[in-house]
C-alpha cells in the first residue's frame, strides 16, 4: 500500500518515524541514562502485563504506518535485547506494507547472541553504544564494569550476520570528552559509521548540567586538528546527525548536536513507551495512553483517530526552547522511551 499520508502537527511538521521501546529494563547501567543509585534493585521496573504484547505492537504500528504515514520503524529500550523473543516482533512488523525501514538502538551486549536471529527476522540496521574504548573509563560508564570487548564482540557479530552498522558515543565533558579522537580513529580503521551525541537533558535522574556538555563544534575542532573533515549534504529532511567526511576518503562521521544546535523545526519522530504511552518529544513530562484504548473495543480507525488527533495538536520544541525551561523536573526518563 502507498504510504502518503500528511498528517500535520502545529508546526507543519508530518509524522515519519516511530521509536518503538519495548522494555524498561537495562543490564547496563549508564551514568548519563539510568544511575545506579537510582536503577536499584527496588525500582519499581514495568511488570509483565503493563507491557504492550507484540500483537499490541504490531497492530499500532500498522495504523502507524497505514493512517498516518510512518515509514520508519527504531526498536529500542532500555536494552531492547532485553525483551523475550525479540525477534519475533521484528518479524511482525517487517511484514507490514509500507515499512521502508527498521532499525535497532542497542548496547551491543546481547548482539553474540541474537544478531543473526534479527537479521532473518528482517531488521536491516543496528546503532550499537559504546562511549569509550578504554576498559577504566567505559566500566565506569556503564556502571557494570562491561568491557569494551564485549560491545566490540557485538559490532562484530551484527557485521558479520549482514547488518548495517553504526557506532553512537554519548560524549559529556570530563566523562569521556578525550575519548573522541581515539574513538574517530578507531572506527574510521573499521570503516563503521561513529555519531557522537551531546550529552541531553532527558529524564531527571541524570543532575544534567550545560557545562556538562561538550559541544559539536568542540569534537569536530578536535577530530579536524587531527583528521581534516569536510560537511557532506543530509541524507534526507530531519536527519538527526549533520553529517561529514575525512577530507580525501569517504569515510563518514557524524553529530547529533540536540543541545547546541536544535533541530526541533524538523522533528517527524513519535516515542511509543513500553507500557504503551505515546510522547511527541523526547523531553515531554506526559505521554498519552493509547494501552486502554488498544486494549478496549476501539476498531482500527477509531484508533488512528486517537493517534492524529495527538498529532495534530503537537507543538513540541523542547531544544529550541531548552535555555528558557531547563527547568522542567518532570521529564520522562531516557529508559522509559528510549532515545
Ligand atoms: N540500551 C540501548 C543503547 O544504549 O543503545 C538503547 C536505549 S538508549 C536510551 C538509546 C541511546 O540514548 C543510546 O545511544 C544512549 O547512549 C543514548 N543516551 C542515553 N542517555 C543519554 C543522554 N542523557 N544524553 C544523550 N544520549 C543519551
Ligand atoms: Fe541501558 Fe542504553 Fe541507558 Fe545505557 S544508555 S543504561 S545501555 S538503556
Ligand atoms: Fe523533537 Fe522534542 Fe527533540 Fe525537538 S526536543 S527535536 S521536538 S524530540
Amino acid at each position: 500500500m502507498k504510504n502518503d499520508h500528511n498528517i500535520l502537527d502545529k508546526w507543519q511538521r508530518p509524522l515519519r518515524d516511530l521509536r518503538i521501546s519495548v522494555t524498561d529494563k537495562c543490564n547496563f547501567r549508564c551514568t548519563y541514562c539510568m544511575p545506579a543509585e537510582i536503577f536499584g534493585p527496588d525500582y519499581p521496573f514495568l511488570q509483565r502485563v503493563e507491557l504492550l504484547s507484540f500483537e499490541e505492537l504490531e497492530r499500532l504500528t500498522k495504523i502507524f504506518v497505514n493512517s498516518l504515514g510512518v515509514k520508519k520503524i527504531r526498536i529500542t529500550g532500555g536494552e531492547p535485547l532485553m525483551r523475550k523473543n525479540l525477534p519475533e516482533l521484528i518479524e511482525k512488523i517487517n511484514r507490514i506494507d509500507g515499512v521502508e525501514d527498521i532499525a535497532m538502538t542497542t548496547n551491543g551486549s546481547l548482539l553474540p547472541k541474537y544478531a543473526n536471529d534479527l537479521k532473518e527476522a528482517g531488521l536491516r540496521r543496528v546503532s550499537v553504544s559504546l562511549d569509550s574504548l578504554s576498559d577504566e573509563v567505559f566500566g565506569k560508564i556503564n556502571g557494570k564494569g562491561v568491557t569494551v570487548q564485549t560491545v566490540l564482540d557485538g559490532i562484530d557479530a551484527a557485521a558479520k550476520a549482514g547488518l548495517k552498522v553504526k557506532i553512537n558515543m554519548v560524549v559529556k565533558r570530563g566523562m569521556n570528552d578525550k575519548d573522541v579522537v581515539p574513538m574517530a580513529k578507531y572506527f574510521r580503521e573499521q570503516g563503521h559509521i561513529l555519531r557522537f551525541i551531546e550529552y541531553m537533558d532527558v529524564g531527571n535522574s541524570n543532575k544534567w548540567k550545560l557545562d556538562d556538555v561538550y559541544p559539536k563544534k568542540q569534537i569536530l575542532e578536535d577530530i579536524h586538528a587531527v583528521m581534516p573533515l569536510e560537511p557532506i549534504a543530509p541524507n534526507y529532511t530531519g536527519e538527526t546527525a549533520n553529517r561529514f567526511q575525512y577530507i580525501g576518503s569517504n569515510q563518514e562521521i557524524g553529530v547529533i548536536s540536540s543541545v547546541s544546535d536544535a533541530f526541533c523545526s524538523t522533528c517527524n519522530r513519535a516515542r511509543l513507551s513500553a507500557d504503551g504511552k505515546l510522547y511527541t518529544c523526547l523531553f515531554a513530562s506526559k505521554g498519552h495512553d493509547l494501552r486502554e484504548p488498544v486494549r478496549s473495543s476501539l476498531n482500527d480507525q477509531e484508533l488512528g483517530s486517537v493517534i492524529e488527533n495527538i498529532w495534530i495538536g503537537r507543538k513540541d520544541r523542547y531544544s529550541e526552547e531548552r535555555s528558557s525551561n531547563s527547568t522542567n523536573q518532570n521529564k520522562v526518563e531516557m529508559s522509559r522511551i528510549g532515545g
